[in-house]
């Protein structure tokens, strides 16, 4: 049998009732692969070894009991998840300073979920400070190294995990994506990586970065893996008043590569302009060709508002970052730095607490909501805003998903951008758009270019057509293969 570490997500379940392998077994392997490796990638800020062994002992006792495992949709599959989301017992840093030490009391809705799927959790993973970043480099604690090439960025915020799904040191994981976190990382590591649409998928428990565009997201190595994950955790939570309740359905995978047939895909030429590299160009080319073969129609659209949403994104996200980070205060969460009077333990706690992405993106966000500035800003970026949604609705209405790159670049060199922060927001240029709408999307690798980096392509549905986009997506990958491990 090949090395349990290769199992998918999807299958282990029924392997495990089957009595081919135990879920320790299988716990055991990831743990030992994550102890020999991840040293030199840095994918996890924590490894909970016991607590992730304990788990996989009680699904293991269950089929020692007879007892049937059909009621935990994750029975024994190992899962990663950011550290941005509550994990009861567990450290959760935000890779800030600020919460360094910090244990929270309560699991997160989505975490509270996994363990109640049967999943086993490996670790917290590494992430750009309070998921401020496109490279993971802004973590407080180290960089993660992109496992195809450790010179390289996973990209970000979310990096750890996609490192972690990638390098093969858990079957799948989550991430949030505000602006590209889980879609942009998945692209430069290979990996699948799915946002649902704003709403979908409970944020209670998840450190708050821009509440209007925050979603809980899902990393897999196959389409499979990463809609089972998707399935575990959506669906309504009071707890989140954003949460939509609509009955979460299960895509469906039978008709792979046929399903494509018929299907209209729009390709935005705004997408395709100056900045992509050749990889990038010629891995989505290559992929929209083999749609067009397999009997899809491509529909050049123009969404004429799409070069405004850096512009749009990089107001709105850091005003929201900024009112919500305001409760760091070392009052009631986190890192306290003493001084004389209140005033001075604010500024002192703030001022040791936050790394240099997260307070410039308070202060621009402050200035931005400022008296005098905010309608002219604040107010103006959200109406630019509403043009880039109808940009979606416009399209919608011709075809039925829409088809960019996820990056204009592969991975890029550490330390490549760290010094100009325009550089490092341009890694968002195609992902911001769906964030903006609302609407879900996915990334799907195209397979490995020139440079031997992997290619994503990013798929765009309307609101609440999960289903139907995975099914595309599960075509899609059927269609091109997979990249495989690095
Ligand atoms: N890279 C974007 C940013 O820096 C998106 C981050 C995210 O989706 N969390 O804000």
């Amino acid at each position: 049998m090949a090395a349990l570490t290769s199992v998918e997500a999807v299958t282990t379940p029924r392997r495990i009732a089957a009595g081919e392998f135990t879920a320790t077994a299988l716990c055991r392997a990831f743990l030992d692969r994550t102890a020999a490796n991840d040293p030199g990638i840095g994918a996890f800020l924590t490894v909970d070894a016991e607590g992730a062994l304990a788990a996989a002992a009680s699904i293991d006792a269950r089929v020692a009991r007879g007892e049937s495992l059909d009621a935990l949709p994750l029975a024994g599959v190992v899962v990663a998840v950011k550290d941005n989301l509550a994990t009861r017992g567990l450290r959760t840093t935000c890779a800030s300073k600020m919460l360094a030490d910090y244990i929270p009391p309560y699991d997160a809705h989505v975490v509270g979920r996994l363990r109640a799927a049967g999943a086993v959790i490996i670790g917290k993973t590494n992430l750009d400070e309070f998921a401020m970043g496109s490279s993971t480099e802004n973590s407080a604690f180290f960089s993660t190294c992109n496992p195809w090439d450790r010179t390289r960025t996973p990209g970000g915020s979310s990096g750890g995990s996609a490192a972690a799904v990638a390098a093969r040191f858990c079957q799948v994981a989550l991430g949030s994506d505000t602006g590209g976190s889980v879609r942009q990382p998945a692209a430069l590591t290979g990996v699948v990586g799915f946002k649902p649409t704003y709403g979908r998928v409970s944020r209670y428990g998840l450190v708050a970065f821009a509440s209007s565009l925050d979603v809980v997201a899902q990393f897999g190595a196959t389409v499979a893996d990463a809609a089972l994950l998707f399935e575990a955790v959506a669906g309504a939570d009071p707890r989140d008043a954003t949460c939509v309740e609509r009955p979460v359905e299960r895509p469906d995978f039978t008709r792979g590569v046929a399903g494509l047939r018929g299907l209209r895909v729009g390709i935005p030429r705004e997408y395709f302009r100056d900045g992509l590299d050749a990889d990038v160009r010629e891995g989505v080319r290559a992929a929209l060709d083999a749609l067009a073969r397999e009997g899809a129609s491509l529909v050049d659209l123009s969404m004429p508002h799409t070069a405004a949403a850096i512009a749009t994104y990089y107001v709105l996200a850091p005003a929201e970052a900024s009112s919500n980070l305001a409760r760091f205060d070392g009052v009631r969460f986190g890192r306290r730095v003493e001084a004389a009077e209140l005033l001075g333990m604010y500024g002192a706690t703030r001022e040791r607490g936050f790394g240099a992405e997260v307070k410039q993106r308070i202060l621009l966000g402050t200035f931005a909501l400022s008296a005098g500035y905010s309608d002219a800003i604040y107010g103006k970026a959200q109406r630019v805003r509403t043009l880039i949604a109808r940009d979606f609705t416009e399209a919608f209405a011709q075809v039925d998903v829409i088809a960019t790159p996820t990056s204009p670049t592969v991975a890029f060199k550490l330390g490549a951008r760290t010094t100009d922060p325009l550089a490092m927001y341009l890694a968002d240029a195609c992902t911001l758009p769906p964030s903006l709408a609302g609407v879900p999307a996915i990334s799907v690798p195209t397979g490995l270019g020139r440079s031997g980096l992997p290619v994503g392509i990013q798929l765009v549905g309307p609101v609440f057509s999960e289903v139907r986009l995975l099914a595309v997506a599960h075509g899609v990958e059927s269609l091109l293969g997979r990249v495989g491990a690095p």
